[in-house]
């Protein structure tokens, strides 16, 4: 006879940037009747206390490589296998939209090994909510027709030919996790001959209330932004478009220089991985 596995299931779903009110209905009504709720770092804090339901248990799987701290997708991974199997309905949280820079290929493949059944749910990602709150429409007529999602974390991301098509297009370029590795970027966009009139927005904390916007010319970066430490996250766009921001800036944020999201301080796993040790040598 075939053993009927009673799996749960699994609910892959954006939060949004930051502003509590940026997330779906859809996800916060899976929040209120959640099990589990597997969480990033660049969720707010507001979500969980808000939406997520009083008996759900929260499970708190944050990266901050800039802090060498994280989860292991390997864990993340595990603890969402090991809770779906037990028939639980499991929402697995990321900041932004699930699928834009986001191990969300590692977690779909491995619900699809273990048969357990899913849903996507989308969210604002950082690039249109940081757009939004700082006044730049993105692909704004004959500004831009085109918008890139690119990424700097490292410089062999992107290659030489690929920077010099970066330095000649029209189109709105938005570099997520770079915000660290900016003076890099300008320096490749200006050794490519990038024409004067593209401005460069770093959107410090989009959408919360302590979001900062820096704008500077390419021309000038190096007056104004070079080597500066930003706040994370920090989101970049660089494009005609900048130039609408100061026309267009409506949100005012608190001027204070704060932490939004918690910067990681251990491993957010600690805690659970020692009662897991506890548990196996009682
Ligand atoms: N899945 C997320 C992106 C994860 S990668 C999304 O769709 O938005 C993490 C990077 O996203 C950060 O390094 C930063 O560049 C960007 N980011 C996320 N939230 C942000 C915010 N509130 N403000 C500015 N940048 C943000």
């Amino acid at each position: 006879m075939n053993k009927i596995k009673n799996t749960g299931k699994v609910i892959l779903a954006g939060a949004g940037p930051g502003d509590p009110d940026l997330i779906t209905i859809k996800t916060v009504n899976y929040l209120q009747q959640a099990d589990v709720v597997l969480t990033d770092r660049l969720v707010s804090e507001e979500i969980l206390t808000r939406y997520v339901n009083k008996y759900a248990e929260i499970i708190r799987v944050g990266k901050q490589c800039r802090r060498g701290i994280s989860t292991s997708q390997k864990t993340i991974n595990e603890l969402i296998v090991e809770h779906a199997l037990q028939g639980k309905l499991v929402v697995r949280l990321k900041g932004g939209d699930v699928s834009i820079f986001s191990n969300i290929l590692d977690e779909l493949q491995t619900l699809q090994e273990h048969n357990i059944s899913f849903e996507i749910i989308p969210g604002v990602t950082a690039s249109l909510g940081a757009a939004a709150y700082a006044g730049i429409p993105l692909t704004a007529r004959e500004y831009s027709t085109a918008v890139r999602l690119l990424t700097l974390y490292k410089s062999t991301v992107v290659s030489d030919e690929y920077w010099k098509e970066l330095a000649k297009t029209d189109d709105t370029l938005v570099f997520y996790m770079s915000s660290e590795t900016l003076d890099d970027v300008v320096e490749k966009l200006m050794q490519n001959n990038i024409p004067s009139d593209k401005l460069l927005a770093v959107v410090e904390q989009a959408t919360t209330p302590f979001q900062q916007v820096y704008i500077s010319d390419l021309c000038d970066y190096q007056n104004t932004l070079k080597g500066k430490i930003f706040l994370s996250p920090s989101l970049v766009i660089i494009g005609k478009v900048v130039s609408l921001h100061e026309k267009f800036t409506w949100f005012t944020s608190n001027k204070n220089h704060e932490h939004y999201f918690k910067p990681l301080t251990k491993s957010p796993l600690v805690d659970h991985e020692q009662k897991i040790v506890a548990t196996v040598l009682s």
